[in-house]
């Protein structure tokens, strides 16, 4: 992940963005996707209405991140934030993967302190 790019982006977005108030956005009334941790970073409104006037970072943006349509942005199952999927089966924002991998590490542990408890 381009950590340098993103800073720019989220400057930008911070700076430029119509839709954006502090870190969230007036679209979607969650945190600005722009500014999200993992996964690349995509918003229609930024494509079409703010990278236009930015002609090097457009040019920046599109050679790491590709042209991304609402197609690959899907809302998680868990809090409904939108994020950039990856493929079909990536049905959650990335705090909610952790979350939810947390969750069932701490499933499977139970279960085998559990199991142990009733061997002993
Ligand atoms: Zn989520």
């Amino acid at each position: 992940m381009d950590n340098r790019l993103r800073k720019k982006l989220d400057r930008l977005a911070k700076n430029y963005c119509a839709n954006r108030i502090e870190d969230k956005c007036l679209l979607t009334g969650r945190k600005c996707i722009f500014s999200e941790l993992h996964g690349s970073p995509t918003c229609v409104y930024m494509q079409e209405a703010v990278l236009p006037a930015h002609e090097v970072l457009a040019k920046e943006y599109y050679r790491t991140y590709g042209v991304k349509t609402d197609n690959d942005v899907k809302s998680c199952e868990r809090c409904g934030t939108p994020f950039v999927k990856r493929n079909n089966a990536h049905k959650y924002c990335s705090d909610c993967a952790a979350a939810r991998k947390r969750d069932s590490t701490r499933e499977s542990v139970r279960k085998v302190r559990t199991c142990k408890k009733i061997d002993a």
